[in-house]
Order: C-alpha cells, then sequence, then structure tokens
C-alpha cells in the first residue's frame, strides 16, 4: 500500500489539518510518517527546554492517539523559517523524502497567514519537483483553522476539490488535539475544539457525508 508523509510546519498542524485523515488511513494499514518543520515554540520562550520538550512530547501523544508510526523534528526556528535559506530546508525535506520514498504528501496550503506554514508548501513543491524517478504522485493541501481562513482576502483562496469522510475518525481528531491543549483557545476562536468541530461538520454537509477534511489537489498521478 502507498506510503504516506505528512509534512506539517508546526506540531499541531498534522491534527488541525489532516487528523482524521491519518487516523483513518493509519486504521487502514496505510504506513503514515509525519515531519515536524519547526519546533513550534516561540523564540523567547526557547530559554526553557521544558517548552521544546512538551510540544515534542504533545506529538508523541498526539501520535499515539492517532495510530501513525513515526515522526521527525526538523527544528527550523519557529515563526522565522523565512530566515532559513529554501535551499537548507528543501535539502533536508529532500534527504527524508529519498529515504522515506512516500507516494502520498499532505501538507500545507501555499496562501496561509502563517510564514512556516507557505515555506514548508514551498519547500514540499521543490523538493518533489516531479523529474524521472520521483516517488510522490500525489500532494494535497490542507486547510488550519486561525491560518487558512486569517490570510488576505481575496488573495488565494482555499478551493478544497478533494474530501476525506472522517466521519469514523472525527472524535480521534478531537482526542489528539486535547494532547495540544495548550495551543488551542476557547471559543469563538478560530483555533478552539468547537471549531475545528463545526469546520468538519460542514466540510463534510458540503459533500453530504457527516464530516470531512477539505483539500487542495496539488498533484495527483495515477
Ligand atoms: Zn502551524
Amino acid at each position: 500500500m502507498s506510503k504516506i508523509l505528512i509534512v506539517a510546519a508546526h506540531p499541531d498542524d498534522e491534527v488541525l489539518g489532516c487528523g482524521g485523515s491519518l487516523a483513518r488511513l493509519t486504521k487502514q494499514g496505510t504506513e503514515v510518517h509525519v515531519t515536524f518543520m519547526a519546533d513550534g515554540v516561540f523564540s523567547r520562550n526557547k530559554s526553557s527546554p521544558t517548552q521544546l520538550n512538551k510540544r515534542k512530547l504533545a506529538a508523541e501523544k498526539a501520535r499515539k492517539i492517532l495510530g501513525y508510526q513515526r515522526c521527525y523534528f526538523l527544528d527550523f526556528p519557529d515563526n522565522q523559517m523565512d530566515q532559513v535559506p529554501l535551499l537548507v530546508i528543501v535539502q533536508k525535506l529532500e534527504a527524508l523524502i529519498k529515504k522515506y520514498q512516500p507516494e502520498i504528501i499532505f501538507t500545507h496550503f501555499h496562501g496561509d497567514l502563517n510564514v512556516d506554514h507557505r515555506i514548508t508548501q514551498q519547500a514540499v513543491m521543490t523538493a518533489c519537483r516531479p523529474a524521472p524517478g520521483c516517488s510522490v504522485k500525489k500532494i494535497y493541501g490542507f486547510e488550519i483553522p486561525s491560518s487558512t481562513e486569517w490570510a488576505t482576502p481575496g488573495d488565494s483562496p482555499f478551493c478544497p476539490t478533494f474530501f476525506m469522510d472522517i466521519s469514523s475518525f472525527l472524535h480521534k481528531k478531537i482526542k489528539a488535539l486535547t494532547a495540544y491543549s495548550m495551543e488551542m483557545r476557547e471559543p469563538p476562536h478560530a483555533r478552539s475544539l468547537c471549531n475545528v468541530e463545526f469546520l468538519a461538520r460542514n466540510r463534510g454537509h458540503a459533500m453530504g457525508i457527516k464530516a470531512a477534511e477539505a483539500f487542495v489537489v496539488y498533484r495527483h498521478v495515477q
């Protein structure tokens, strides 16, 4: 079965963006790995290594809830990935892709407000140039509540065309987000458990199903 790699900027993006799909695909027996590009901890808090460890422990806790096989941390600086040459980011990602040989990649939407999200997407597209021998046949972009919908209106709207039915896995997505309780906010904040559920219901109902995660298709070679 196809191997899948999730390329997320920060620990929590993998759950917000495609946690339900991750749980579903893993349950179906697909091998799924996740790589986190930045550590998710603001530089002002880095004097405390426990903040970093807490975020990594949360990612590990979420991994166990969703059931996927493995996660990697590339440790680029949080919210400052634009300070790192793109080539350096691409090279690290290329090495991982060459070793793991995924066929499918889920990553960020190119129009997000968050700079790390945008650079992560750009790095994926560069690292997965479809030259002969490239293992990656499918690339999908997910939405992140509090980043995708907060981008400049009209700039680059998120128009999904691929929907994953997560009706039986929404509860796992919500449970996995409890591992990241320090990142979640109370409603009516966009990054609240309440809004995550609203969004999944809305994406699902738009397609006549109970709950879904929505993606833009960057590549689909069959
Ligand atoms: Zn993020």
